[in-house]
């Protein structure tokens, strides 16, 4: 939303660089996730029965929200909804409780089907954390259905949040992904920015890779940027992090310093192109159309906007 803290605004926040990230479209959830009544079948079962309890209904990683002018979630009385699988996602401030429930979509007037990528940026914090949950123990069910130990058909426990083998007794839990993305700049303060193999001619953004086994984060971002485009980094430092689940990653973000006079050497599996790029360079690209800036989603975005001073040019308003 437009109110929304802008990140890297200089007028109103940091300057030293070192701050961490204010508004992340994914970091936003307003529950008290009340893990402690997961197991609580007398609380749970109370509270399905509360006309007040409110239940968002997913399938496939979508949902049912009203987009216009402003995109609010769906929400339906427990009476009304499918009988899924079923994920407690918390108690509001109110003693609301809300819940997940898989199952097709029911017809609401002026209701239209959308999912993260469309409307996470755009709902209000506690609808955009509600979907952000649901979505992310959703596609955890659907690809974690038999125990790794012994191939077994699991079963949903602890109100959606973990699967317990039958067989073996063994308890499983949600899996994340790890992934580092980095704010690279140099002594000039110019961005490095890369194009993936996949990704359309205009698209660049900062770096990114998945944190490997027996890795720390932070040496995850050194042997990232070294892979990538064949520069050592340094004052690897932390900002900020967002769920993303699509499927099931963490987004990790970093800033970290490099040695601009060193030539770029790109890896030709992983990177298509890379460059350094001062303000000015930037907001020439992105308006001449020659470069398309990540969304509002991402925390790449955050990112940049926080080296480059603010929202950055035809950036949709959020
Ligand atoms: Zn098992």
């Amino acid at each position: 939303m437009s109110e929304s803290p802008q990140v890297g605004d200089r007028s109103t926040g940091d300057e030293s660089g070192t701050g961490p990230l204010e508004w992340l479209a994914l970091a936003r959830g307003t529950l008290d996730r009340a893990a402690e009544r997961r197991g609580d079948d007398a609380f749970l079962d109370a509270a399905w029965h509360d006309p007040r309890t409110r239940v968002l209904v997913l399938r496939d990683g979508e949902v049912n929200a009203i987009v216009e002018p402003d995109p609010v979630l769906v929400l339906l009385p427990p009476a009304d909804a499918p009988s899924g699988d079923r994920y407690f996602l918390g108690v509001d401030d109110d003693g609301v409780a809300y819940f997940a429930v898989t199952g097709p979509l029911p017809a609401v007037e002026g209701a239209e089907r959308a999912g993260l990528r469309r409307i996470g940026a755009l709902l209000p914090d506690r609808d955009s954390g509600l979907l952000t949950h649901a979505v992310a123990l959703e596609h955890w069910h659907a690809a974690n259905v038999y125990c790794p130990r012994c191939g077994t058909r699991t079963e949903i426990r602890q109100a959606g949040h973990v699967r317990r083998c039958p067989n073996d007794g063994s308890d499983h839990f949600p899996r994340l992904d790890p992934a580092v993305i980095m704010l690279v700049t140099d002594q000039d303060d110019r961005l490095l920015l890369a194009r993936g193999p996949q990704w359309p001619a205009d698209r660049r953004s900062v770096l990114a890779g998945f944190v490997e086994p027996g890795e720390s984060l932070e040496q995850a971002v050194v042997r990232e940027v070294r892979e990538e485009v064949g520069l050592t980094v340094r004052d690897v430092r932390y900002l900020g992090s967002q769920p993303w689940p699509l499927p099931q990653s963490l987004m990790i973000g970093f800033t970290a310093g490099a040695d601009g006079t060193v030539p770029l050497v790109p890896d030709p599996v992983e990177i298509r192109d890379a460059g350094w790029y001062t303000r000015e360079e930037l907001t020439e690209a992105i308006e001449t159309g020659r470069i398309v800036a990540p969304g509002p989603l991402s925390i790449a975005a955050q990112l940049i906007m926080r080296w480059y001073g603010g929202p950055l040019p035809k950036m949709p308003p959020f």
